[in-house]
């Protein structure tokens, strides 16, 4: 039995493999601990979205191996940039792709008993390599690289490396274990259809692979008869889900919706150009009673140039049109967006543009980031903004988007909604989600004297608003 500490950074995807984990190793009688000081073994599920989140992920990975901390490393830096991985964390037990994470508990196992990775007796296990061609080994006794095979992942040629071929359907098949949190993080499905041009994710994830219906209700069943009240549909993209299964969200939300019990689904970010050919059923989709009304529409630019050198795969004139066609069927909905401020060659009056559109939407969440180099991206080649610009920019756009959030908030001052009370908050306010995701901050004591819990619903008025929450009376 091993003391485990689990870090995890990044999307709602990455807290979806680390739930796997966790359940797995929980399954294998291990203890997760609440410090890395106290851990004997430390799992870093990393992110390489932004340069700023890798520097500080590799930061970490030194402090650790400067404490001769026994380290296993996952997640999409280890697909992304391997090299940068292994110099931060040379003595790392196996480094571990996001595809292959249902290998932990084996590499942990192995580890334990001193055993060389793939085999029960420590002998390897040639009856398994020879039936299949899933392995091919390099075993001179230092840490095994364990990842996707995906064409463009970034391995150096001289690494001991043992390499895995994906499997989605065990990594599919993984459950997990519901009971502790009202949230139930299903992934929809793997990898991404798209290639932007500034992405490491799809150079860590690879390729897209939608997750059978079937399985997907079945863990959405098991959580709702645990405690969840939130199921969120967690994906690189769910604008394509089904694309290769002749199926889509329309088609999946009316069966998550007729299953027994009160819970919200949460859909999660889905590109503007997989609505553009069934509108209407993604709108009669979202009219249903357990579906938040909520969008995440991640646009990245206000200008058509941009978004063909970033290679997004529609115009700012369609994600407009879909982010109106919402707006239009449920006016008080939460519209969120994504938008990278500074890519490369973007001018005062391109940022201009996705300011502009970011004002004509009313978005009422907005998540901007500085463009930052990836390594192994199209985009990374490309002539860069100076920081400064970048930084400016970045100022710029973030008192704009809270002005516009405060706005839209205020509007719903005096309407009523069915909170479900998700978190603790401060000065005797409870926190929750209204029917459309907006948060609510209600007042913890009930009007029959006892406090609000954590998975209840409460039914409030809005009386006030701040820029990140609506206040209930
Ligand atoms: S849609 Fe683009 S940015 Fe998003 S994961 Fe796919 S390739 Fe990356």
């Amino acid at each position: 039995m091993q003391k485990i500490f689990l870090k995890t950074y990044g999307c709602t995807l990455n807290q979806s493999d680390s739930d796997l984990i966790e359940a797995m190793l929980d399954g294998g009688g291990h203890e997760f601990v609440k410090s890395a000081d106290d851990a004997d073994t430390i799992i870093v599920n990393t992110c390489a979205v932004k340069e700023t989140t890798e520097n500080k992920i590799l930061w970490y990975l030194k402090d650790l191996e400067s404490k001769g901390k026994k380290v296993i490393v996952a997640g999409c830096l280890t697909t992304a940039n391997l090299p940068a991985v292994k110099k931060a964390s040379p003595k790392a037990i196996a480094y571990v792709g996001p595809n292959s994470v249902g290998k932990i508990p084996l590499i942990l196992e192995n580890d334990i008993h001193g055993r060389n990775f793939g085999s029960e007796n420590g002998n390897l296990d040639h009856e398994n390599l020879s039936n299949s061609n899933n392995w091919h080994l390099n075993n001179n006794g230092n840490s095994l690289a364990i990842q996707s095979n995906q064409p463009n992942s970034s391995m150096p040629s001289n690494s001991p490396i043992l390499e895995l071929k994906d499997d989605f359907a065990s990594k599919f098949d993984l459950t997990k274990k519901y009971g502790q949190s009202i949230f139930a993080r299903i992934q929809t499905s793997s990898g991404c259809m798209s290639n932007c041009t500034f992405c490491a994710t799809k150079i860590a994830r690879g390729k897209f692979k939608s997750k059978p219906p079937s399985l997907i209700l079945n863990e959405a069943r098991l959580a709702i008869k645990s405690r969840a009240k939130e199921i969120q549909l967690a994906s690189q993209d769910n604008g394509c889900y089904g694309y290769d299964l002749q199926t889509s969200i329309p088609k999946l939300l009316p069966q998550l919706n007729d299953l027994d019990g009160r819970f919200r689904i949460r859909v999660g970010m889905a590109n503007p150009q997989h609505f553009l050919k069934n509108i209407d059923e993604w709108l009669e989709a979202f009219r249903l009673p357990k579906v938040y009304k909520f969008l995440h529409l991640p646009i990245q630019s206000g200008s058509n140039r941009i978004l063909k050198l970033m290679n997004r795969g529609y115009t700012i004139d369609q994600a407009i049109d879909v982010a109106k066609e919402f707006r239009k069927k449920f006016p008080d909905m939460t519209l969120e967006t994504d938008v990278i401020v500074g890519f490369p060659g973007e001018t005062e009056a391109e940022f201009e543009q996705s300011l502009d559109v970011c004002s004509q939407l009313g978005f009422e969440v907005v998540n901007f980031a500085k463009y930052s180099k990836r390594p192994g991206t199209k985009a990374a080649k490309m002539v860069q903004i100076d920081t400064l610009i970048k930084k400016k920019r970045s100022e710029i756009i973030n008192t704009h988007v809270k002005q516009i959030a405060l706005s839209q908030n205020q509007k719903l001052i005096g309407n009523e909604y069915d909170v479900l009370i998700t978190e603790e908050g401060k000065n005797g306010y409870m926190q929750g989600r209204a029917q459309n995701y907006r948060p609510v901050l209600i007042k913890k004591l009930k009007p029959d004297g006892s406090n609000w819990g954590i998975g209840e619903f409460a039914h409030a008025r809005i009386a006030d608003a701040s820029v990140t929450s609506l206040i209930a009376k």
